[in-house]
């Protein structure tokens, strides 16, 4: 069988050619990375459960009405979604004060923000994905006026969608990242949440323990990583059966 062409390979995920035009395959990696990859680790399940959550957010999202790239699962580590068209910026939306906030401004972790703020930053590894503001944005042409209405509006409704369904849980939704890309319908072009919903792009805190259960337990060294997103996995009726610790991951390449 002829091998699948890979697209590109970054610190969580690999994408292949998917099966048909328009088409893409996401591979979840185990790999773990912070500080923009100066602190490194394989996590034993970790793209298992991504795959999982990012499955169960996006579905999520588009039986609400909130278009995202997803169309279905392929296995355990795989899923086949829309080929986009990134836009070169990554979307934060943050609900309680928490990482680079709490440093740029000066603001205690864990403060609730008077309403959420939205934040881009531009794209970019090798310059730490810098924080721009939509004078660079427009100055650079990395999106339209028209593009910025539609990504608020997206990432507004993705904030309400989630922040209820971690609530109903009894996560607090403090912040998240996502990703937005433009696909064409015919003549028509939209804009449509891409990339992945995980805990690897979001901070959770108990609601009453204020534990942490996202990325933030790798960055910070507080546990087992896979431990925490297994307990969010768990919470939400995700794989509810299934430890990581259990079932082996079979790697499919
Ligand atoms: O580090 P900072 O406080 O700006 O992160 C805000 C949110 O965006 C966090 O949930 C973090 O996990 C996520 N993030 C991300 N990818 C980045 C930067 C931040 O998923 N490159």
């Amino acid at each position: 069988m002829a091998r699948r062409k890979k697209i590109y390979e970054g610190k969580a995920k690999i994408l292949y050619e998917g099966p048909e035009p328009g088409t893409i395959v996401q591979y979840f990696k185990d790999d773990a990375t912070a500080f923009n990859a100066q602190k490194k680790d394989v996590i034993e399940g970790k793209g298992v459960l991504n795959n999982r959550l990012s499955e169960f957010f996006m579905t999520g999202l588009n039986n609400v009405g909130v278009p995202t790239h997803f169309i279905k699962r392929l296995n355990m580590r795989e899923q086949l979604v829309r080929a986009v068209e990134i836009i070169p910026l990554e979307i934060i939306v943050r609900n309680y004060a928490a990482g680079s906030l709490s440093k740029r401004l000066g603001i205690e972790e864990g403060t609730a923000l008077p309403r959420p703020i939205v934040e881009y930053c531009y794209k970019d590894d090798k310059l730490g994905d810098p924080l721009v503001t939509e004078e660079h944005i427009a100055a650079f042409g990395w999106a339209s006026q028209q593009d910025m209405d539609d990504i608020l509006a997206l990432a507004l409704r993705v904030n309400d969608y989630l922040s209820g369904l971690m609530y109903g849980v009894g996560i607090k939704l403090v912040d998240f990242r996502i990703e937005i890309g433009r696909v064409y319908d015919g003549d028509y072009q939209r804009l449509i949440v891409a990339d992945e919903i995980s805990p690897d792009s979001c901070r959770l805190w108990d609601l009453e323990t204020g534990q942490k259960l996202d990325k933030d337990v790798f960055r910070q060294d507080l546990g087992n990583l896979a431990d925490a997103y297994t307990e969010v996995a768990r919470r939400l009726g995700v794989m509810p059966k299934q430890s990581t610790h259990m079932a082996k991951p079979k790697l499919i390449n």
